[in-house]
């Protein structure tokens, strides 16, 4: 079994192997120099480490040997044969497979924009963020492009650390895609309070750098001047691996709800590839989310063991940002009708309803773990295709577990 991609999905398929009792070899191919670690806490806590930032490892070394798990770090997969069912590896070896699965993940969208010079920086890698760290300090002025994820999540450290910030976004609100505007209202709220400038619906015309710092002139003629400017703009799935061994794309390396690709012998899952999800009648979508990656891990090294099992996973991801948490269970933008419970402390959540009644996805936010429970109910709810009562879910003194044994 080999597994191109040492990321959240790889590697917790390299684990899985093991869970289901697969007894060979087990390969895990990774770009990076690092053991595999955790990107989420990057752009929050890392960020704001009163030391340089430390990766949080998903396993240390001792752990990958006990699992008999050879991690080839540092190295990467530059082509696969699929003729022979060999994939040719970066330091000129070959390494043969019965299955492999393409766990490549994603890269950050690029600007499209020339003069963006060293000052001028994205966020994936634990690499960047030691990058990005260097400059954060009180006083300096950071310019974000995006009002997106990594956007604002940094734009959140960056004030922790005394940092000056802008936020230029593209769109008319931050978080345009995936969270409902209710939702990113708060958000930018929070922001605002914190005394981060957030300019939206205003494109970048031109970005020019002279070495120590950043002049952006925005479409409407603003100018921005930064110490650093921090690209946030989306991520693109890492395809070329599987684009030049004439695998099949669709929005990413396309799978079938088993996470096979058009290889039987080749399976893709997390960031990289696109999947139908069968809670939504086979929309195709491609999820970048911590917990997914997870899931399709596991799935994809059952399925590689000849399991034969459907992806049957409700999507979840969480944004922390100051003492804010939000949390999306399914995708919101399924609803047609929208049903608000408010809770303690100013959280709340929206349950997202299709026109017959069934409850297809739920957003909430609000300090803390305040939505956790109910999201996570929420989500079993989702899961069943339940049809709730609409009275009961905008009642915070219904019990979302009653509606759940209903
Ligand atoms: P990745 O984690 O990107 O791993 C892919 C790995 O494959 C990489 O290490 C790459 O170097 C390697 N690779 C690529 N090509 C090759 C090759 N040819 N040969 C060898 N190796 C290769 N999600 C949430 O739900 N909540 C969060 O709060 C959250 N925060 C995030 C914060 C940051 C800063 C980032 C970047 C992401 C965050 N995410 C969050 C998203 C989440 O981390 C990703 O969805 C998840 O990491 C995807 O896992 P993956 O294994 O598919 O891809
Ligand atoms: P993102 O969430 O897709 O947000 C990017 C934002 O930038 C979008 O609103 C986008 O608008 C906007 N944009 C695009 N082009 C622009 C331009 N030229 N000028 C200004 N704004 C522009 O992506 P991201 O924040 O860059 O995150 C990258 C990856 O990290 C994703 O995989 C994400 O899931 C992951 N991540 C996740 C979390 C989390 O889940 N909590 C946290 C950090 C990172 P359009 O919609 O028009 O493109």
């Amino acid at each position: 079994m080999v597994i191109i991609g040492a990321g959240e999905c790889g590697t917790r398929a390299a684990f899985a192997l093991r869970e289901a009792g697969y007894d060979g070899a087990v390969t895990l191919v990774g770009a990076e120099a690092h053991l595999p670690y955790e990107r989420p806490p990057l752009s929050k806590d890392a960020m704001v480490a009163p030391e340089a930032p430390s990766i949080k490892a998903i396993s240390d070394a001792a752990r990958l040997t006990e699992h008999r798990i050879d991690l080839l770090g540092a190295t990467s997969a530059t082509s696969i044969d699929r003729a022979n069912r060999s994939v040719r590896l970066s330091n000129g070896s070959d390494l043969d497979y019965d299955k492999l699965l393409v766990a490549t993940g994603a890269t950050p969208r690029r600007l499209p924009l020339s003069g963006l010079g060293q000052r001028c920086v994205y966020l994936r890698t634990f690499d960047d963020a030691l990058a990005i760290r260097a400059h954060l300090r009180q006083g300096c002025h950071v310019a974000i492009i995006g009002g997106g994820f990594i956007g604002l999540e940094l734009a959140a450290s960056a004030r922790r650390l005394g940092a000056d910030v802008t936020i230029i976004e593209a769109q008319p609100r931050i978080l345009m895609r995936g969270v409902p505007e209710e939702i990113a209202t708060i958000v930018h709220e929070a922001h605002a309070a914190e005394g981060v400038d957030i300019v939206c619906g205003d494109g970048i015309a031109s970005i020019s750098n002279d070495g120590t710092s950043v002049r952006i002139t925005l479409a409407s003629g603003l100018q921005v001047t930064a110490d650093l400017a921090i690209i946030g703009i989306g991520a693109v799935p890492a395809t070329t691996l599987a684009e030049s061994a004439g695998l099949t794309l669709n929005n990413g390396i396309a799978v079938d709800a088993q996470l096979r690709t058009s290889d039987p012998d080749i399976f893709s899952a997390g960031d990289c590839c696109s999947f139908p999800l069968a809670i939504y009648d086979d929309r195709r979508v491609r999820l970048e989310a911590w917990r997914s990656a997870q899931e399709h891990g596991a799935l994809a090294a059952r399925n590689m063991l000849g399991a034969e099992e459907a992806h049957a996973c409700v999507p979840w991801f969480w944004s922390d940002q100051y003492g804010l948490s939000l949390q999306i269970a399914g995708l919101p933008d399924e609803g047609e009708d929208t049903v608000r419970r408010d809770l303690d402390d100013g959280a709340f959540i929206l349950f997202h309803l299709k026109e017959d009644g069934r409850l297809v996805a739920a957003s909430g936010i609000g300090p803390g773990n305040a939505v956790a429970r109910d999201i996570r109910l929420a989500e079993m709810l989702i899961a069943r295709s339940a049809h709730p009562d609409i009275g009961a879910l905008a009642a915070p003194s219904v019990k979302l577990k009653s509606l759940l044994a209903a």
